[in-house]
């Protein structure tokens, strides 16, 4: 008798050998209660994507249909992410955000060491995550010159101890690498760390609990000052597609990982590419993830009609897996 009891919050568990995903199968990676699965390899008949703060995007699916979701699960399930603002109000906000930094030495000498040359460097616009100035005070200037921050992937709302909040942004020491449509349009932030123990790379992006939103895990289409090479040619990163498009003449298509295939589809298309050049990490052969996504790539790709080809080179060290060390150390790189 009496009144419903609440219902229970059931916490996730990590898929595992003794318990894997009911979904996939796997042992790894995805999570799940009693009636909540957050799957991230199988999308197919998901109720809902998230874009989780690393980009990944997670799948839910109902493993009871009809039972009722728990409000503090729903709440944290169909949390209220801001909507993502149109990609030229982004480009408008990050424009007017890097040009009020600056990029100093030690960031600039760190590309440099890369291979690219100080036009490269001015022309990509890299900047320096600020360490003098305090990101509120930057996203209050960006407030006055009239531009919006809801909507903008990196920027969020904190919590003032005199009550309301405040627009503001992580400022973990790093760099800024600007993430580019077909367009040139600056679509998402991808940052490089200085303290690299919680990977080299992060999104700017995420906090959607605090008014902020995700950027999804865009391409980045990296341009050389002159296009001598027509075909279009794909590599993981952002940064490394920098590179690559300034030793190689040629339009470069950095996906945000391996396994983020998906959104460089679309952007092959955009640039007409009749041909593209694949040249991924050299350590595929011996990582299951990435070579199965290479594999999704080149299938979708031939199903649009395009001629994929793919690049080889000897790497003689660790140092020389990425395209972009191979052709800065110069080395033999032939196409298949
Ligand atoms: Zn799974």
């Amino acid at each position: 008798m009496g009144a419903a009891r609440p219902l229970e919050y059931e916490v996730f568990r990590k898929a595992s050998r003794r318990e894997p995903c009911p979904v996939c199968g796997k042992t790894d990676w995805c999570g799940f209660n009693s009636y909540l699965c957050s799957c991230m390899r199988v999308s197919e008949g998901a109720f809902k994507h998230i874009i989780l703060s690393n980009g990944q995007v997670a799948h839910l699916h109902r493993l009871q249909p009809g039972r009722v979701i728990p409000d503090k699960e729903r709440e944290n399930v169909f949390s209220r992410e801001a909507p993502l603002a149109s990609i030229d109000t982004r480009d408008r906000v990050y424009r007017h955000f890097l040009r009020l930094l600056e990029l100093y030495p030690r960031h600039k000498e760190e590309l440099m060491r890369r291979g690219l040359s100080v036009e490269d460097i001015k022309r990509n616009g890299y900047k320096s995550i600020p360490e003098h100035v305090n990101p509120w005070i930057i996203c209050k200037k960006l407030i006055h010159s009239g531009l919006d921050l809801a909507g903008i992937p990196g920027f969020y709302r904190a919590g003032s101890k005199y009550g309301g909040s405040y627009w503001t942004f992580n400022s973990y020491p790093g760099y800024f690498i600007p993430i580019r449509d077909t367009k040139g349009r600056i679509q998402a932030l991808q940052r490089r760390m200085d303290d690299i123990r919680n990977g080299k790379y992060m999104l700017f992006s995420g906090h959607s609990d605090r008014g902020g939103c995700s950027c999804g895990t865009p391409a980045h289409v990296a341009r050389p000052t002159e296009i001598k090479d027509q075909r279009v040619w794909i590599t993981e990163g952002q940064l490394k597609a920098d590179i690559a498009a300034a030793y190689l003449d040629a339009v470069v298509i950095g996906a945000q990982g391996a396994t983020s295939w998906k959104p460089v589809v679309p952007v092959v298309m955009e640039l007409g590419a009749k041909e593209v050049v694949i040249a991924y990490d050299r350590d595929q052969e011996t990582n299951k993830e990435v070579a199965r996504g290479k594999r999704m790539l080149v299938a979708e790709l031939k199903k649009l009609g395009i001629t994929v080809r793919e690049a080889i080179w000897r790497a003689r060290s660790k140092e020389e897996k990425g395209i972009d060390d191979a052709l800065v150390a110069g080395l033999d790189i032939r196409v298949i």
